[in-house]
């Protein structure tokens, strides 16, 4: 008899271990990769089989095994590709194999649990059911009877109707939806007669669902540009020869990378392959979007955040299959599977979204790497300001990097004016847009062109303060200060979700004098809306909760229902609207200010991203810093839209810091209602590692902490963080998992953390 070696589905960190259950025979067929549901303390749920292994009778007796209840599916969930992705993905991110698994299963859990009760009520026991439901719709197909029908001819004459419907069946021999016949002149009622003359079977048909088929209208082929058509050719190359090779595609913006991607994925379709394309933001690239459905029409799947769990597995479905040739998705859509993956793209790849916040907290891109290092499949990721690893990777080979320099159109980079609000307050103009930017916003009003107005998410906050004795108002749960909103006159907290009146006075001296500081999108709304011919629109959080609200304010935009749009850095990225001549930012230099080393390259990608938003259409663009530190060098950069130096003046103070690309990061976050208990766990922690550092088992590693986290608490937790820095970071990891730190339940390790703050 055989055996199976299970991980089990549930997000406990304690579960590294996998479990062996024996195998009944009518399920001889099961082997690595099924979802099975078996018995675990006390209840059933579901697992994944990691490996079969043979077992003698006596000793899965002896060792009283208990046996796999059924198995889910009509094959396995995981091939042999997606397996090895789990796995490397649960060593290289510190986490359990279950956990990595479950994140290739669309709602992580694909059984469902409801109590089954007598007429009593009582509990009689538990039910399983998959969670997955297929949606299936009547259809018909014909029957040999039928088919004898229709050759023979014997309906034609007596019922004409019934003899069409015949020969449509005929054609493809399949099921056919109601729906389907309808739109081939056939009706429902006819395809019932047949039915009920025994000439048609009835039954029912898998029918995928897919929020996203729309337009149908073929693309507009351009002209590829030089620079363009090298870049294409070599990733066909690679597509062509199954070659594990990375590219970067580093183009300014505006520069037609979209059409590289469009080309390149249409070669590997071509070819027989499937593409996946990861997006940061559905809502944010529709353009990209509409513009591959031109190209592949019903051949494309779309997986974005607000996908029901059975759509998901209708999408997945449709790769698995081949049914559809090109996913586009967001972050988790790297887990898909697919029938013949041949080329992944990545676009934006610097983006942020792309990393997980939470465990296990996986980047995309180094999951998409895994992907086609196991499927022999090229990668191709596009940028105007590249993730400086991945930048430095290009620069020393080891990526091959492909450039656009030029937009095709014709257009020129905006020409950017820094202005400096020193100046505007010492003339005193206490508004906080320039007057330069006033000037420029009503001459382009005029002029019937739009403009973007950027407010940096630092600088969006409204606090509230108290004149006298300078007291903030605080979340009482977290360590941050709320955030006045003007549309329900109260204040928020950013962490939790907090609300609170504004007091009438002052919590710490009772002084009635509250004032509201900082601007918000609100506030500098209200100024916009002042200047002659304005109309604004605004695009943050509030505006945004709606589904499909960015998607809809950018719509309304470009229709030119208003001809000013402000908003936090969603307004910065991604679109391409050739009305929009003017872009002004408000705090070019905020994002420069928090204390993180990626600080500078946040701020740097950002003002060009936003920079490019300005005269990509005939009309030449016209851009506007405004700052306090006009000097900043970062800020010229950002201005010149010169990301070249900016990288390599950055990685120099990378490398003398000892950070990436020339060090990995591990984050040790360690959280506790009790302030005293997190810290001196922290401790612990740091001591353990120095101890072993000590003995020379962790040479090259630099610790550093424990110290606060940069938001101390959120939700009534404390938060402390530990900072690992090391050239190759396995043996902290090996060191961490075998301590027994590993199943620490508030202890989270962070790889490659996003911020170290
Ligand atoms: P990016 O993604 O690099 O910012 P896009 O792909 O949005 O740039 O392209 C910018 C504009 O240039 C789009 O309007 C696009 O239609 C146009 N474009 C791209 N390639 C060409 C080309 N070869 N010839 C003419 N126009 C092009
Ligand atoms: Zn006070
Ligand atoms: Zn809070």
């Amino acid at each position: 008899m055989f055996a199976v070696n299970v991980a089990i589905n549930l997000p406990v960190k304690s579960l590294f271990k996998q479990f062996t259950y024996a195998v009944p025979p009518e399920l001889a067929f099961l082997d690595s990769g099924w979802r099975v549901v078996v018995p675990f303390s006390g209840q059933k749920v579901e697992g994944f089989v990691v490996e079969r292994t043979a077992v003698p009778a006596e000793a899965a007796v002896a060792a009283k095994l208990k046996a796999v209840e059924t198995a889910l599916g009509d094959r396995p969930w995981f091939d042999e590709e997606m397996l090895a992705t789990a796995r490397w993905l649960s060593q290289y991110y510190m986490c359990s194999l279950a956990e990595a698994m479950r994140l290739f299963v669309p709602g992580k859990s694909s059984i469902k649990r409801h109590a089954v009760r007598n007429e009593q009520g009582r509990l009689l026991y538990y039910a399983y059911e998959e969670r997955l439901k297929e949606k299936t719709v009547l259809a018909y197909r014909i029957n040999a009877a039928g088919q004898q029908a229709w050759e023979g001819q014997s309906l034609a004459k007596r019922a004409k109707g019934q003899h069409a419907a015949l020969g449509v069946l005929a054609a493809t021999g399949d099921w056919q939806t109601v729906q389907e016949l309808e739109r081939q002149g056939v009706s429902a009622a006819v395809a019932r007669v047949l039915a009920q003359r025994g000439l048609a079977e009835a039954g029912q048909k898998r029918i995928l669902r897919n929020s996203y088929e729309r337009s149908q209208q073929r693309g507009e082929y351009l002209q590829l540009t030089e620079e363009q058509r090298r870049a294409v050719s070599a990733v066909n190359a690679a597509v062509d020869a199954g070659l594990h090779q990375c590219f970067l595609l580093q183009g300014i913006t505006g520069s037609g990378k979209t059409e590289v991607y469009l080309r390149a994925a249409a070669h590997a379709v071509d070819a027989g392959k499937q593409v996946l394309m990861l997006v940061p933001e559905i809502a944010l690239t529709a353009q990209l979007v509409k513009r591959f459905q031109a190209w592949f029409g019903s051949g494309i799947a779309v997986a974005h955040s607000k996908l029901s769990q059975n759509e998901r597995g209708d999408v997945w479905h449709r790769m698995r299959t081949g049914q559809a040739q090109v996913l586009i998705g967001v972050r988790s859509a790297v887990f898909a599977p697919f029938a013949r993956l041949g080329l992944v793209i990545i676009d934006e790849e610097h983006e942020s979204s792309y990393k997980q916040e939470e465990r296990p907290n996986y980047h995309a891109r180094d999951v998409a790497l895994a992907r086609c290092r196991h499927t022999g499949s090229p990668l191709l990721l596009g940028s105007a300001t590249p993730d400086l690893c991945t930048y430095y990777r290009a620069m020393t080979g080891a990526y091959t990097h492909l450039r656009l320099t030029e937009r095709p159109n014709g257009s020129h980079l905006p020409q950017v004016e820094i202005v400096d609000m020193r100046r505007e307050l010492a003339e005193k103009n206490f508004s906080v847009l320039s007057r330069r930017l006033q000037q420029a916003l009503v001459a382009a009003a005029a002029a019937g062109e739009q403009a973007i107005v950027l407010l940096n998410r630092r600088g969006y906050s409204t606090f509230v303060m108290c004149r006298d004795c300078g007291q903030t108002i605080t979340c009482p749960h977290c360590a941050v200060a709320l955030v006045y909103h003007s549309a329900h006159e109260d204040m928020r907290c950013h962490y939790c979700g907090n609300t609170a009146p504004v007091p009438a006075e002052c919590p710490a001296c009772h002084s009635r004098r509250i004032k509201f500081f900082g601007t918000g999108t609100q506030k500098a709304e209200a100024e916009l809306q002042r200047l002659p011919q304005v109309r604004v629109l605004r695009m943050d959080q509030d505006s945004t909760v709606a589904k499909f609200a960015h998607e809809e304010i950018l719509r309304r935009f470009a229709d030119g229902e208003c001809n000013v749009l402000i908003g936090t850095q969603m307004v910065a990225k991604g679109h391409d609207i050739p009305n929009v001549t003017l872009v002004g930012v408000l705090s070019a230099d905020s994002p420069l200010h928090l204390p993180d080393y990626r600080a500078s390259e946040r701020a740097f990608s950002l003002l060009t991203q936003a920079a490019g938003r300005a005269g990509r259409g005939d009309k030449p663009g016209q851009v506007i810093f405004q700052t306090y530190e006009a000097e900043n060098n970062i800020i010229s950069l950002a201005a010149r839209q010169d990301y070249d130096t900016f990288a390599q003046e950055e990685l120099k103070a990378r490398q003398a810091f000892f950070y990436p690309p020339f060090s990995q990061i591990l984050k040790l976050t360690v959280w506790d209602k009790d302030e005293g208990a997190g810290l001196a766990l922290a401790r612990k922690l740091a001591f353990y590692l120095q101890r072993l550092q000590l003995e020379n088992k962790l040479a090259d590693v630099q610790i550093s902490g424990p110290f606060p986290a940069l938001v101390a608490k959120v939700r009534d937790l404390y938060r402390f963080n530990v900072l690992l820095k090391a050239a190759d970071m396995q043996p902290v990891k090996e060191a961490l998992l075998n301590s027994e730190f590993k199943e620490q339940p508030n202890l989270f390790f962070d790889v490659d953390p996003a911020s170290v703050i």
